[in-house]
C-alpha cells in the first residue's frame, strides 16, 4: 500500500476492514427496497440511487419533514390507490401545521403518486410521499431552506406480520405517553413525532410483544406507534378522539364510517386504559396495519384471544372494496390506469 501521511494509511485500512466487515447487528436484513425503482424527486422522475439529500440539509439535524403512507391495492379492476386525496389533504394540513410551504400543488402531487405507481409497472404497493426543509443554513430559522418532495413506492407487506390480520397480535402498554397538547402537535404527520414512537416500537419488540400502545399525558387510551385503536365494549364500538393527541387516521374514518354502515354505534371516547383489558374486541386501524385484530394487552387475552366477529365483518367489507370485489360507494379508490 502506498505510504500516506499523518496517519491516513492506516485510517485507509481501517476504513476498507470496515466496509468488508458483516453489520453488527443481530437482526442485520436485506432493505427490502426494490432499487431499481424511480422516485418522483421534486418534480423529476430519478433513479433510486439519485434521490439523495445532503448532510447538511434541515431536516437532517431538526426532523423538519412531513409525510404521508398509504397503499395501492391491486383490485379485481387494476391497481387502484386508497384515499389518495384524503392523504393528500393529510399531508398539506401537516405542511400548514409546521409553516412549510408546498412548491407544488395538491393536483401535482397526486398526478406524481399516480405516475410513479404507473411508471414502475406496480400492482400492489405502499407510497411514502415526503416533504421536508432542505439545505441552506444549519439556524434553526427554516425559512431559507427550500422545500423538497419526494415520493417513492414499495412493495409491503402486512406491517403487523404476515400472521396478524387473521390470529392477531400481542401488544403492550408503553411506558412512554403520547405527547401532550402544545407540545407537539399531533394533528401533524410529522417526522418528528416519530421518533417516541420508535422508543414505543423498539421497547415493545424487545420485551417480546409486536407493539405498544401510548396513553395520553392524562392517562386516557391514545394509540400505536403507527396506529389508531378501536374497542367493542358492551356491544358498542369506542376509539380515542381527537383531543387523545391522535394522529386523525385515514384508516380510523374508513372504520367508522364501515361499523356505522354495519349498525354498529362509534363513540369517540376518552377510554381508560383498564377498558382495554376487558373489551370483547380491539384491534389497530393503518393504512399499513389495515385492520389488525389484538389478541392480547399485557399479556391478558382480550375476548376469547382470536379475532373477533365486528373486526373480522369489518376486515371483509374492507378487503372486498379495496380489492374490487364490492361497489367503491364512498369514492375511496383512485384508479392507476
Ligand atoms: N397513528 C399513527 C401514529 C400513525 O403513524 C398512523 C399511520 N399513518 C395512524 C395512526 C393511522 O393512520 P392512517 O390510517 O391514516 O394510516
Amino acid at each position: 500500500m502506498t505510504r500516506l501521511p499523518n496517519g491516513k494509511a492506516a485510517y485507509a485500512a481501517r476504513m476498507q476492514k470496515a466496509r468488508q466487515a458483516k453489520p453488527k447487528t443481530k437482526n442485520a436484513v436485506s432493505t427490502g427496497f426494490d432499487e431499481k425503482t424511480k422516485i418522483w424527486f421534486n418534480g423529476k422522475m430519478v433513479r433510486w440511487q439519485e434521490a439523495t439529500v445532503h448532510v447538511m440539509s434541515h431536516v437532517i439535524h431538526y426532523g423538519s419533514s412531513v409525510f404521508e403512507g398509504f397503499r395501492c391495492y391491486n383490485s379485481a379492476n387494476g391497481p387502484v390507490i386508497f384515499r389518495l386525496k384524503d392523504h393528500i389533504d393529510r399531508l398539506f394540513d401537516s405542511a400548514k401545521i409546521y409553516r412549510i410551504d408546498m412548491p407544488f400543488t395538491k393536483a401535482e402531487i397526486m398526478q406524481a403518486c399516480i405516475d410513479v405507481v404507473k411508471l414502475n409497472r406496480l400492482e400492489a404497493c405502499y407510497l411514502r410521499p415526503v416533504a421536508f426543509r432542505g439545505y441552506h443554513s444549519l439556524g434553526v430559522d427554516p425559512r431559507l431552506c427550500p422545500t423538497v418532495v419526494a415520493i417513492a413506492a414499495l412493495m409491503w407487506g402486512k406491517y403487523l406480520g404476515p400472521e396478524a390480520l387473521k390470529a392477531g397480535v400481542d401488544v403492550r402498554v408503553a411506558s412512554w405517553n403520547r405527547m401532550r397538547p402544545n407540545t407537539f402537535p399531533s394533528m401533524a404527520k410529522a417526522a418528528s413525532n416519530y421518533m417516541p414512537s420508535q422508543l414505543v416500537k423498539l421497547e415493545a419488540k424487545i420485551d417480546h410483544y409486536v407493539e405498544g400502545i401510548m396513553l395520553d399525558s392524562n392517562g386516557y387510551v391514545s394509540e400505536g406507534s403507527g396506529e389508531n385503536i378501536f374497542l367493542l365494549y358492551r356491544g358498542k364500538l369506542y376509539t380515542p378522539p381527537l383531543t387523545a393527541s391522535i394522529l386523525p387516521g385515514i384508516t380510523r374514518d374508513c372504520t367508522i364510517t364501515m361499523a356505522r354502515e354495519l349498525g354498529c354505534e362509534v363513540i369517540e371516547a376518552n377510554v381508560p386504559r383498564e377498558m382495554l383489558y376487558i373489551s370483547d374486541e380491539v384491534f389497530f386501524t393503518g393504512s399499513a396495519a389495515e385492520i389488525t385484530p389484538i389478541r392480547s394487552i399485557d399479556r391478558i387475552t382480550i375476548g376469547n384471544g382470536a379475532c373477533g366477529p365486528l373486526t373480522g365483518r369489518l376486515q371483509d367489507r374492507f378487503f372486498a372494496i379495496v380489492e374490487g370485489r364490492a361497489e367503491d360507494v364512498y369514492g375511496w379508490l383512485t384508479p392507476v390506469h
